[in-house]
């Protein structure tokens, strides 16, 4: 069996986040980094997106990025600017192909399927793959399927998102649908469900059909690429070890009120990079203690009225979207906070803060 300074388990986003960021600031020169992942091939898998907020090395990964967006319920519509965060999707398959390309050119650097292959005594992990979840009906996930759909006409506006478009049956959760027209003809459209994930809310071909159809009038289309999904929103428990850090979802870096994950992740494997020579000592690096309670009590009070959180989040963006952005993107100032929170409706909120 082989030793290696490094061991990354998972191959995927935060793994190779993390990989690519090292070699990148040649902190692989002196050192050895085994990469364990077992997919036969990297394809094109999922799309992350997010208002950018921070720079990130992955810009030329982007499938498109946009300065608008919109949020709309049955009675209402928001139309939001964001030129200065614009949001950004990265396209995943983009993504796998240049960080592998630049990871095999440095010999120190090898790939495993499994973990049999390494000496994992004298190493230090990075682990990207979570505990196996049970399946607990009281915790919420946000679950959700896409289609990227190719249309013969040009119809979709292309200069703008729609972010959150409550119009549609609700069955006791909360849903919505999520758009992003890549060009005139070609968008991603997703059903997004944030629930303890029943049965029946999985008919996401049927939900997607009908909102394509009836909700988007548009009858003349091709799917093209479809992408399955359930964020946790919930922290999972992985056991401290001193020789090992979580990483990526595994290890809490999903903003558990929203699901973005993406640039936490980006951040996380700079702060690693940062201070690799002193990993042993390391602070855990985590979603600020602010965001994880007012998350927690904004949890809550989804569970318990997912009635009126359309109504919810179309109010907290009737902030300014700056600030929305800033505050969902966990960069907000204490001002921008109270912005927020004073948009919120008081009573369900205190009721949910001393059920927490
Ligand atoms: C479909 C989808 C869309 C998403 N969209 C967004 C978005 O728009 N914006 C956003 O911010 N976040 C998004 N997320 C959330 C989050 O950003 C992603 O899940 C992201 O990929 C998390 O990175 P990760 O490295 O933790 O997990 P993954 O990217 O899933 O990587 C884990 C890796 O571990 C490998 N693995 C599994 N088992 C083992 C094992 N036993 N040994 C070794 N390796 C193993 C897997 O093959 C995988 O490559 C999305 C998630 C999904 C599922």
């Amino acid at each position: 069996m082989k030793d290696f300074d490094y061991i990354i388990v998972g191959g995927g986003c935060a793994g190779l986040s993390l990989a690519y960021e090292l070699q990148i600031h040649n902190k692989l020169e002196n050192k050895t980094l085994a990469i364990i992942e077992p997919r036969n091939e990297y394809k094109k898998d999922r799309t992350w997106s997010f208002w950018k907020v921070i720079p990130h090395n992955f810009d030329d990964c982007i499938e498109k990025d946009w300065k608008n967006f919109s949020i709309n319920i049955s009675s209402n519509t928001n139309f939001l600017e964001c030129s200065e965060y614009p949001y950004q999707s990265i396209n995943s398959g983009k993504f796998y192909k240049k960080v592998n390309q630049k990871l095999r050119e440095n010999e120190n650097i090898k790939f495993y399927k499994n973990i049999n292959g390494v000496n994992i005594q004298n190493s230090f992990i990075f682990n990207s793959v979570p505990p196996q979840i049970k399946y607990d009906e009281k915790k919420l996930w946000q679950h959700f399927c896409g289609v990227e759909i190719e249309t013969k006409n040009n119809i979709f506006d292309d200069t703008i998102i729609n972010l959150m478009d409550f119009d549609c049956e609700q069955k006791n959760s909360v849903h919505f649908f999520y758009t992003l027209p890549y060009s005139k003809n070609k968008a991603l459209i997703e059903t997004t469900w944030i629930s303890e994930m029943s049965k029946d809310e999985k008919d996401y071909e049927m939900q997607l059909k009908n909102y394509i159809e009836n909700n988007l009038n548009i009858k003349n289309y091709n799917i093209v690429y479809k992408e399955v999904g359930a964020i946790p929103l919930f922290y999972p428990s992985n056991s401290n070890k001193s020789n090992r850090i979580d990483i990526g979802t595994a290890g809490g870096m999903t903003r558990l009120s929203t699901g973005y994950t993406f640039l936490n992740i980006q951040e996380h494997s700079k702060y690693l990079r940062e201070n690799i020579d002193n990993i042993h000592r390391l602070k855990k690096f985590e979603i600020s203690k602010k965001y994880q309670f007012l998350d927690k009590i904004f949890l809550e009070v989804l569970k318990k009225n997912s009635k009126k959180m359309p109504s919810i989040f179309f109010k907290m963006f009737k902030c300014s979207p700056k600030t929305v952005i800033k505050f969902l993107s966990n960069k907000s100032n204490y001002f921008e906070d109270l912005a927020i929170i004073l948009k919120m409706p008081k009573w369900i909120f205190i009721k949910a803060l001393f059920r927490k």
